[in-house]
């Protein structure tokens, strides 16, 4: 067909009626007689997720922001020459062209319940490439030499577990997927589920074949109804067509993906309480080691990684190694998606090279604080990350840099704050949250989140003393050097990255700080 109407279908739009745009713009096209020339595609998230429901036009390369019902005979009408009634974007606006987009190629371009939309853009092609001209080393050696590391928040290189996995002398083994996306904030996994799932099954298939797995799961939290169903859609389909199940592309590679569901505990993203919560126990952390690598689903070798780094398989695949190590900075390479929120002007999901500065994100693609305000933090890592200060804006964006600064990369959450908030607010949010989600199982953590958030909330209050922040900033040092998983060491960084960059908005609140 000569022009195609694109629209967002994915939770953020959906949330503002994205649906019944797309019911009427069919009706109309249909009511028009245009359904000859013109067709309306479902597609997943364009990015833009705070001027949804957005809907694309081509080739005319033409976007509509908040659109309604009301405006999609107006779209419609526009092909022949009217005018639309819903206000039209920019394309070329600094949120759109200051992106490299790797893991959100497909991202709002195609229909993420059509299979055949995926292999339409060359989808799958990767897998039969590994299959029928790689062995599986080559496939470990080219993910190692691309410098992918885990895009979960731990940045653990992706090629080193694969291999790790692959040299264990077992005879079955596993690929998890993780979807266990909790961090306040982060969207990123979501929405590459929800636009282009088989890219996801895709990449694990793959990593399946270099690790010698046939049986992979997919952990994503039952929060995610959309993801979920287009997930599983997405498996059905990959069956139908033989891309998943036996002797895949007619060779000896075996491979089914199920889907586990979580059941909303934020403790369940740790690999170990993931685990546990896939064989069907209660979802809490064990010691390590030994780790998942060696001992994990039901004690055998199984390789975990989070969605967005299944999302940059392919990519590498099909363009090689050296082209993926070329993109980023020192260690950290390829590109990073954020989900940018909080109080700035344009929020939503970008991809940007690993690098970019902070600045560039949060002013030249977020446009900045609404009214004139100023950017006083910028908050990534969700509740195990920490802050970047307003006078550190021109750093580069990479595992180390953000490390260096007291804070992560985390799994992708980057929430501008702006100089109207007192940053001990920021810091109490986040320790209810992790009060909230401790599993219980060892004291430093169970205890200390409690003690944290009561004498936060103290401090709000301005019923604190000194002797009471020293006792804060002690038990913070504590529950991070004893904790049995990464929840609990984690848990006291806000606390330490505001006091580190912000410590006199908690001594304004303190008794007798006058
Ligand atoms: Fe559970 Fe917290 Fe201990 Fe982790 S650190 S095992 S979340 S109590």
């Amino acid at each position: 067909k000569d022009i195609r109407i694109r629209c967002c279908t994915s939770s953020s739009c959906q949330a503002s009626n994205s649906l019944v745009a797309v019911e009427r713009l069919q009706e109309t096209v249909k009511a028009r007689g245009m359904e000859g020339r013109v067709e309306v595609q479902s597609v997943g998230c364009m990015g833009f997720c705070g001027r949804g429901p957005l809907v694309a036009i081509d080739p005319a390369n033409i976007l509509y922001e908040r659109v309604t019902a009301e405006d999609a005979p107006s779209i419609v009408d526009a092909l022949a020459g009217g005018e639309a009634t819903a206000a039209q974007g920019d394309l070329e606006h600094p949120f759109f062209a200051r992106q490299m987009r790797i893991v959100l190629e497909h991202n709002g371009k195609i229909d993420p319940m059509r299979v055949e939309s995926y292999i339409a853009v060359g989808g799958y092609q990767q897998l039969y490439h590994t299959l029928h001209e790689m062995t599986p080393q080559d496939v470990i050696n080219e993910i190692t030499r691309s410098g992918l590391r885990g895009r979960g928040g731990g940045g653990y290189p992706t090629g080193l577990k694969w291999a790790t996995v692959a040299k264990m002398p077992s005879e079955q083994k596993f690929v998890v997927c993780n979807a266990d996306e909790g961090d306040p904030g982060a969207f990123m996994d979501r929405s590459v589920l929800e636009s282009d799932p088989h890219r996801v099954l895709e990449g694990m298939a793959i990593a399946g074949y270099a690790i010698g797995a046939n049986q992979g799961y997919i952990y994503v939290r039952a929060e995610y109804p959309i993801a979920i169903q287009r997930l599983q859609k997405g498996i059905q389909q990959a069956k139908r067509l033989g891309l998943l199940g036996s002797q895949i592309f007619d060779s000896p590679f075996d491979f089914r993906i199920d889907i586990r569901l979580g059941a909303g505990a934020f403790v369940c993203g740790e690999e170990t309480a993931l685990i546990a919560s896939v064989e069907g126990g209660r979802g809490t952390p064990r010691p390590r080691p030994p780790y998942p690598a060696e001992s994990g689903l039901w004690g055998n070798p199984t390789l975990i990684n989070n969605v967005e780094t299944f999302a940059n398989i392919t990519p590498i695949i099909r363009h090689g190694a050296d082209w993926f190590a070329d993109i980023g900075v020192d260690k950290s390479k390829g590109t990073k998606v954020f989900a940018l929120t909080g109080k700035i002007k344009n929020t939503g999901l970008i991809e940007v090279p690993m690098g970019t500065p902070v600045r560039q994100i949060v002013e030249d693609m977020g446009g900045g604080v609404p009214d004139g305000g100023t950017i006083k933090a910028i908050q990534t890592g969700g509740p195990s990350g920490g802050c970047i200060p307003g006078d550190a804006l021109d750093t580069p964006v990479s595992y180390e840099s953000l490390v260096a600064l007291g804070t992560m990369m985390g799994s992708g959450g980057m929430i501008a704050i702006d100089d109207a908030t007192n940053m001990v607010d920021v810091a109490h949010f986040y320790m209810e949250f992790c009060r909230d989600e401790s599993c219980g199982k060892c004291i430093p953590c169970r205890a200390g989140t409690v003690q944290m958030h009561q004498l936060l909330t103290k401090i709000l209050k301005k019923q604190a003393t000194l002797k009471d922040l020293e006792n804060l900033e002690a038990i913070c040092y504590m529950v991070k050097d004893t904790s049995l998983c990464g929840l609990g060491m984690s848990a006291p960084n806000p606390i330490l990255s505001t006091l580190r960059y912000f410590r006199e908005d908690y001594l304004k609140l303190l008794l007798n700080s006058s």
